[in-house]
C-alpha cells in the first residue's frame, strides 16, 4: 500500500487561504465570543457565508477528506468555537451523506451551496440517559399509517449548532430515534427534521467550559411530524448475524468514520496554536530549543517542547491516514478512532503544558493560551470519548463484537 503524505498543490493553496482567514477573521473575534457565550458571531457567520465558503481554491486530486482536515486544523488554529458556528451541514450533513440516498442528499444539502440566508445542519443523538451508549436511545419515531408521516417524541441534549439548525429555514437537525425500544440498536433510525417543523422546540442552551462561541442546545420533540421520505435509510428492523451489525445503525455510525478525523484535525489546530505561542514566547525570552543536542544535555523545557511537537506530529499523521483511507474508499473506523483518541489526548496535554510553561502569563486572559486549554478538552469528549474510542480500537484489533467488550 503506497502512502504519500505530500499534500497536493491545491490543498497547500487551500491551507494558506484558510490560515489567512483564521488569522485575519477569527483570531480578532476569539476573546469576544468566548465571553459573550450566547451571542451569535454574526460578522463571522456573514463573512463565511458571503465570501469564505466561495473563495477557497477548488478541490481536485481526490484528496477531499485530507483537505477537510487541513481546513479544520487551520480554522481551529484560528478559533475552535467560531469554527463550530460556521453555516455548514456539519454532522447533520455528514449523516445525510453517510445514510441518505442520492435524491435525499440533493434535496437536503443543495441549499448549503445556495445564495439564500445562512443555514446550518446539526445532529441530535445524545439524551440524558444515552450518551456513549447510543443504543439506549429513548426518543421514539412512530409511523402514522393514515398520513404516512413519522411522529417523533423525545428530548435531545448537547446538540452542537442546534439553535441555529432548528431555527433558520433551509437548515435541519438529524434526529436519532428508535422505532422499537425492544429491538436495541437495530431499531434506531435517523430522521431529517427541517428547521421550523412544528413540535421541534429549542428549550435551552448550555453554559460551557470551552468552545463557548458554539451553541449547544437542548431540543424537545413533541408529536413532531416529518414526511415519510425524511427517514435516512430503510425503516426495516433487521437483526443481523454477529459482526455484520444492523445496516441502518451501521450506516448512521458511518457518519463518525468521516467526522472523527475532522475532530482530530480540530484538536490538532488548537494544540498547534498553543505550541506556536509557547515557542514564540520562549524565543522572545532568549530560550533556545537545541534539536541537535544529545538527550542527556537537554533542559526540561527543551524536552517538554519536543514532546509537545512529537505528540502533535503523530496525531496529525494518524489523522491524515484516516482521512486518506476514506478518500480511497477503504474502511477506516479503526484509524478514525485512533486519530480521534490520540489527538484528543494530545491537545489536552499540549495546552495544559503550554499554560504551565508560561506560568502566570499562561493562566491570565491577557493571552489566548488559557482559552485554548479550555477549548481543548471537548475533543476528548464528543464524537466518542477517549475511553469509547479506545474501546472501539480494542474491539477492531481483537475482532470482538460490542457484546463481548464493553
Ligand atoms: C460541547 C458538547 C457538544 C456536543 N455536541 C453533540 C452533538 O452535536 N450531538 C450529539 O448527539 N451529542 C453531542 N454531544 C454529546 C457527546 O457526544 C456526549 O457527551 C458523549 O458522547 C459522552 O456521552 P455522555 O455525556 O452521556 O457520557 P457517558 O456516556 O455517561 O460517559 C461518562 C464517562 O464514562 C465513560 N464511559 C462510558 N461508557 C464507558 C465504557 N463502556 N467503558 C469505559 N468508559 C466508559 C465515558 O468515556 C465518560 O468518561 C456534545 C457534548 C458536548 C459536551
Amino acid at each position: 500500500m503506497a502512502i504519500d503524505f505530500e499534500l497536493s498543490q491545491e490543498t497547500r493553496a487551500a491551507r494558506d487561504y484558510y490560515h489567512r482567514m483564521a488569522s485575519e477573521k477569527m483570531r480578532p473575534l476569539s476573546r469576544r465570543y468566548d465571553e459573550d457565550e450566547h451571542e451569535p458571531p454574526q460578522e463571522w457567520i456573514d463573512y463565511y457565508w458571503r465570501e469564505g465558503r466561495k473563495q477557497a481554491p477548488s478541490g481536485g486530486g481526490g484528496d477531499g477528506m485530507v483537505r477537510g482536515c487541513v481546513q479544520a486544523e487551520e480554522l481551529c488554529w484560528g478559533d475552535a468555537g467560531l469554527y463550530l458556528t460556521m453555516p455548514v451541514g456539519a454532522l447533520g450533513g455528514a449523516a445525510v451523506l453517510a445514510a441518505g440516498t442520492r435524491e435525499q442528499q440533493t434535496r437536503f444539502l443543495s441549499a448549503f451551496g445556495g445564495d439564500g440566508p445562512p443555514i446550518w445542519g446539526a445532529m441530535a443523538i445524545t439524551e440524558a440517559s444515552a450518551g456513549s451508549d447510543s443504543a439506549a436511545i429513548q426518543c421514539t419515531a412512530r409511523r402514522d399509517d393514515r398520513t404516512g408521516e413519522w411522529v417523533i417524541n423525545g428530548t435531545k441534549i448537547f446538540c452542537t449548532a442546534g439553535r441555529q439548525a432548528s431555527l433558520h429555514p433551509g437548515g435541519f437537525v438529524v434526529v436519532w430515534a428508535t422505532l422499537d425500544r425492544d429491538a436495541g440498536r437495530a431499531g434506531i433510525k435517523s430522521f431529517v427534521v427541517p428547521a421550523g417543523t412544528p413540535g421541534m422546540k429549542l428549550v435551552g442552551l448550555e453554559e460551557k467550559l470551552g468552545i463557548r462561541a458554539s451553541d449547544t442546545a437542548t431540543l424537545t420533540f413533541e408529536d413532531c411530524r416529518v414526511p415519510d421520505d425524511h427517514l435516512l435509510g430503510s425503516a426495516e428492523i433487521k437483526q443481523r448475524a454477529r459482526g455484520s451489525g444492523d445496516k441502518g445503525f451501521r450506516s448512521a455510525m458511518a457518519t463518525f468514520d468521516a467526522s472523527r478525523p475532522i475532530v482530530a484535525a480540530m484538536a490538532i489546530g488548537v494544540g498547534r496554536a498553543a505550541l506556536e505561542h509557547v515557542k514564540r514566547r520562549l524565543e522572545e525570552e532568549g530560550v533556545e530549543i537545541r534539536y541537535d543536542a544529545p538527550p542527556r544535555e537537554l533542559t526540561a523545557i527543551e524536552r517538554d517542547v519536543m514532546e509537545m511537537e512529537a505528540e502533535l506530529q503523530s496525531a496529525r499523521l494518524l489523522c491524515w491516514r484516516a482521512a486518506w483511507m476514506m478518500n480511497q474508499r477503504r474502511p477506516n473506523s479503526l484509524e478514525a478512532s485512533m486519530a480521534k483518541a490520540k489527538a484528543g489526548r494530545a491537545v489536552t496535554r499540549i495546552t495544559q503544558k503550554a499554560v504551565a510553561l508560561l506560568g502566570p502569563e499562561g493562566y491570565s486572559t491577557r493571552s489566548l493560551v488559557e482559552k485554548w486549554m479550555r477549548d481543548a478538552k471537548i475533543n476528548d469528549i464528543y464524537e466518542g470519548t477517549q475511553q469509547i474510542n479506545q474501546l472501539i480500537i480494542a474491539r477492531r484489533i481483537l475482532d470482538y463484537p460490542s457484546s463481548m467488550l464493553r
